[in-house]
């Protein structure tokens, strides 16, 4: 079966200035709503990473959460979440970065993987690019390698997967959003 292009894109809701005016939120609900997209989404990672000889899946507090631990499961492969700053009980380590207005701060286990290991490390979405950049530093204080950084959607406006890549770090991702 050939897919519709927009096929992902067509099940992805934009919200209107939420959570604050001025922002369209892309909501990705929808696509992991029904079976169908679901099956679609999580298999586009797993195609693209089945022969990349990962350790680890990372994701991304929350929504990397769903469909990282999805993929890691899928990839026969363990997940570790890196989460905002106050979540994680055991040692953490943290980095903080900034946002538009003020900080924020990533933390992940100490000892959520280990020095050598290839992970691929997964959010929804990448706009500014500073959480999936902050989590990178995580893992490769940890002496991981990190392979790739996958979302669901880019906002290329917002010059995160610019960031991204310029760091050298590939990026992957499903469906572009510009303007509104
Ligand atoms: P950034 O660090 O600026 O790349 O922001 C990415 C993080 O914020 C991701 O974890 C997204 O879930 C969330 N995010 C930022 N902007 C949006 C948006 N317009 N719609 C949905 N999620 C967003």
């Amino acid at each position: 079966m050939l897919l519709d292009p927009n096929y992902l894109r067509d099940r992805i809701r934009t919200v209107p200035d939420w959570p604050q005016p001025g922002v369209q939120f892309r909501d990705i609900t929808p696509l992991l709503q029904e079976p169908e997209s679901l099956r679609v989404l999580v298999q586009h990672f797993v195609l693209r990473y089945m022969h990349s000889n990962i350790d680890v899946v990372a994701g991304i507090d929350a929504r990397g959460f769903i469909i990282g631990a999805i993929l890691a499961y899928e990839l026969n492969v363990g997940f570790v979440p890196i989460r905002k700053k106050g979540k994680l009980p055991y040692t953490t380590i943290e980095e903080e970065y900034e946002l538009e207005y003020g900080s924020a701060t990533v933390e992940m286990h100490a000892d959520a993987c280990k020095a050598g290991d290839r992970v691929v490390l997964i959010d929804d979405l990448i706009a500014t690019g500073g959480t999936m950049m902050a989590g990178k530093k995580l893992l490769e204080r940890l002496g991981a390698t990190v392979v790739e950084g996958a979302a669901i959607v880019d906002l290329p406006e917002l010059g995160g997967s610019k960031l991204i890549r310029e760091s050298g770090l590939p990026l992957f991702t499903l469906v572009d959003f510009s303007g509104h």
